[in-house]
């Protein structure tokens, strides 16, 4: 359990987390920490903003809420945010983390009334868990069983009023009953251009090196509209800026920089393309199901699904279809790579998979 961010000490860290600890730093230091700072995101931000406003000024728990979308979008930051703007205490855990009832009832039970909890991951909570946190965000009511057979009883503990922020990477792999208990949902999206330009602008003020406007938006253009990925270049490129002894990074050192870490144009780096090759090169285009190209890549699955999928998907590289995945015509013109006949048809896909592809 952590109240806030994880900051380490800079002065008892083993050397060899040195780095970790840098990325560390310059993440927290990043971080916004209030709605106005937060870039983007606007329809959801203005409806939070109304929904924190109702609850300090009723002076009650606000509603549960659920973040979902692809990682590195500011699930975590938003939820800070949020407890912030509430002005209460905010404890921050992981669904993998809490392994058995009895650590989510240690968790509930030490929370001040109004607290925000966030819970990363949420859709990795245990089935026994979860049974637990369901009385818990309903009636703020913790049902436990205390001893075993016979002797066994249960018990029910009233918990102060809480708001659960759960964030997850695939609300799909939420059970309904979770999912339903969240009064706000919001999905967030991928950055517009404008709006990483912004981010890494700020980021480079932050990290105190001046990026001019062509340098922010060759980074903005090449971070698959994820903050993350944004800031995460930003420092790479301070780091060829310092070595190259250059103070002011415009385009051509970020275009030189980001080269060097293998980001391609559009943003995709090794592993994209390494994944789009391995669809064009032994599957002629696909469909080819998950678990298939997960092996094939010696990758998981779920990193596919969550990480690499859904930039390609957004960008009309990849279509996901009830038969597997599928390479689009404009994946093999990035590859620079002929496509295979069916795809110079007028169609890009067959008509009978498009017709069946999911939303
Ligand atoms: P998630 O929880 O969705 O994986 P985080 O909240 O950890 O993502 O955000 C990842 C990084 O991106 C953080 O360093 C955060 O500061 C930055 N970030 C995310 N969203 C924004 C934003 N809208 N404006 C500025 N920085 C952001």
């Amino acid at each position: 359990m952590t109240a806030g961010p994880d900051v380490r000490n800079p002065m008892t860290d083993g050397h060899a987390q040195a780095s970790d600890r840098d990325g560390d730093f310059s993440e927290n230091a990043i971080r916004p920490l209030s709605l106005t700072d937060f870039v983007g995101q606007r329809q959801l931000k203005d409806n939070l903003a109304i929904f924190v406003e109702s609850a300090r000024q009723r002076e009650e728990a606000m509603d549960h809420v659920l973040f979902h979308g692809p990682p590195g979008l500011g699930k975590t930051t938003l939820s800070q945010i949020v407890a912030k703007e509430l002005g209460v205490g905010f404890r921050a855990t992981s669904g993998p983390v809490i392994a058995k009832a009895g650590d989510l009832a240690a968790i509930l039970t030490n929370l001040q009334a109004r607290d925000v909890l966030f819970i990363d991951e949420i859709h990795r909570l245990s089935p026994a868990v979860e049974e637990v946190l369901y009385p818990a965000m309903e009636d703020f009511q913790l049902d436990l069983m205390i001893g075993e057979g016979p002797a066994a009883r249960s018990v029910r503990i009233d918990l102060p009023p809480f708001t659960l922020v759960g964030a997850t990477t695939r609300t799909g792999l939420l059970t309904t009953p979770l999912r339903e208990r969240f009064g706000i949902p919001m999905r967030l999206n991928f950055y517009e251009l404008d709006e990483l330009e912004h981010i890494v602008t700020r980021g480079a003020q932050v990290l105190g090196f001046t990026l001019l406007p062509t340098g922010a938006s060759e980074i903005a253009r090449r971070s698959r509209g994820t903050p993350r990925v944004a800031n995460r270049l930003l420092r790479r490129v301070r780091d060829v800026a310092v070595v190259s002894g250059t103070e002011v990074v415009d385009q051509e050192l970020a275009d030189h920089a980001l080269s060097l870490l293998d980001v391609d144009q559009r943003g995709l780096d090794a592993s994209d393309r390494r994944y789009m090759r391995c669809i064009a090169e032994f599957y002629d285009g696909g469909p080819v199901g998950i678990e298939t190209l997960a092996a094939a890549l010696s990758d998981q699955r779920g990193t596919l699904e969550d990480v690499v999928e859904p930039y390609l998907l957004q960008q009309g590289l990849l279509q996901r279809t009830p038969r597997g995945r599928m390479l689009t015509r404009a994946a093999y013109d990035h590859l620079d790579m002929v496509p295979p006949a069916r795809y110079t048809a007028d169609a890009e896909a067959p008509p009978q998979t498009r017709l069946f592809d999911e939303p």
